[in-house]
């Protein structure tokens, strides 16, 4: 048979092929190494002596609908100068693999189109085979990002799965991409972070973290010289954690049934951003309830004006609505927006230096949907290592792999 049709069909090239048989619908190409090109596998020496072969079976890319099988007569050689006995190289596999190279990268390509199981299906393979490729392949091209080139960094924390099981995530705040998962939360899931951080060399200018403290001690130790960002997404949802528990317990501690009622189901009404509601009958349903209890009508003026700490012109102006809100909220004389004007107070540093760097975690939260549809697809995701592989190359939009 034609060398050249083997190498254009299979990418093999030092073999010829002797006999072409069909076999269970499967066309199978019987080949061996061209004695020209054999070689010691260790010194690539020419002087050898044969001991012996066997016959190997490898899949490569079908014809039509019908699987192929390269069958190749491998040899053992003895090497006469470097003495050693192996078997030969064979160039159009990778390590000991039952696949050929080429059938590798068409299962990559068809990848980019349907799932593992739609793969799987047309080509005639087993789902771990093509499962097993993808990874290879991600881990090849995604298995260590560059960390060289990262300037804005944004970490934030995910569960993996029901119960306690979570990961840390560092993304690259311009590009999106996720450079770095850890185990667990806290900052221990970090370490590894930071080693290979140290190695690349590269300059952080700013980070931004939710206040967890387990963050910012990190971020302080190991990167001194970059300037850490409270997200202002967090910052606003710990008042509105602080406003619901005011609610709940307004609801608990009121003994009138008829007062009780105007409250129950105002809690999206009172978390939601009061411009955003343009019903009148929603609208009135919410000052009924505020105009029942201060406590909670106060509690929601001050969640309602927190945000104008990110809209002022400089961060000269913001320090002045800063102070002016945490003074405020100390005079409402509620305990819980006390404790969250403490936390502002002793944030205050991180969260105006939004006026530094304009950076929030808004990215990590379409990394976290993200993965939730990922994890939905359920399939594999005991295999923890392609999970984050997925993850990691989840950035490459027009590549990515279906499923
Ligand atoms: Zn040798």
């Amino acid at each position: 048979m034609n060398t050249s049709f083997l190498y254009h069909a299979f990418g093999v090239c030092e073999q010829e092929c002797s006999r072409v048989r069909y076999e269970d619908k499967s066309i199978i190409f019987e080949v061996q190494t061209r004695s020209e090109k054999l070689r010691c596998p260790c010194c690539k020496s020419r002087h050898f002596i044969r001991s012996g072969s066997t016959i190997r079976r490898f899949r490569g890319v079908p014809i039509g609908h019908k699987p192929v099988f390269l069958e190749m007569k491998v040899q053992r050689l003895e090497c006469k100068d470097c003495h050693c006995i192996r078997q030969e190289n064979i160039h159009f596999i990778t390590g000991k693999r039952s696949y050929t190279n080429r059938l590798a990268r068409l299962v990559v390509e068809l990848s980019r189109l349907g799932t593992i199981k739609d793969v799987a299906h047309f080509l005639h393979l087993s789902w771990d085979t093509v499962k097993d490729i993808q990874k290879r392949y991600l881990q090849r091209h995604y298995g260590c990002p560059d960390l060289s080139e990262l300037e804005y960094i944004g970490i934030d924390e995910f569960a993996v799965a029901k119960g306690h099981v979570y990961k840390t995530i560092v993304v690259n705040l311009l590009t999106g991409q996720v450079v770095y998962i850890g185990d667990g939360k806290g900052a221990d899931s970090l370490d590894v972070f930071w080693k290979k951080l140290k190695k690349s060399d590269a300059v952080i200018k700013a980070v931004a973290t939710d206040l967890s403290p387990a963050f910012v001690s990190a971020v302080m130790t190991n990167i001194p010289e970059a300037t850490l960002v409270f997200d202002h997404f967090h910052v606003v949802k710990l008042m509105n954690d602080a406003l619901d528990e005011i609610r709940r317990s307004v609801y608990r501690e009121e003994k009138d049934l008829n007062k009780r009622k105007v409250f129950k189901g105002t809690r999206w009404l009172l978390l939601c951003n009061g411009k955003d509601i343009f019903d009148n009958q929603f609208k009135s349903r919410l000052d009924n309830a505020l105009k029942l209890n201060e406590p909670l009508m106060k509690a929601y003026y001050l969640k309602e004006s927190l945000k104008e700490i990110w809209t002022q012109v400089n961060k000269e102006q913001a320090i002045k609505e800063l102070d002016a809100w945490i003074e405020q909220a100390y005079q409402a004389k509620i305990p819980k927006l006390t404790t969250f004007a403490n936390t502002l107070k002793a944030h205050k540093w991180g969260v105006l230096a939004w006026y530094d760097y304009h950076i929030s975690t808004g990215r990590l939260e379409g990394i976290n949907n993200k993965i939730k549809t990922m994890k939905r697809q359920a399939y594999g995701y005991r295999d923890q290592r392609f999970f984050e592989l997925k993850i990691l190359a989840m950035h490459e939009k027009n590549y990515a792999f279906v499923g």
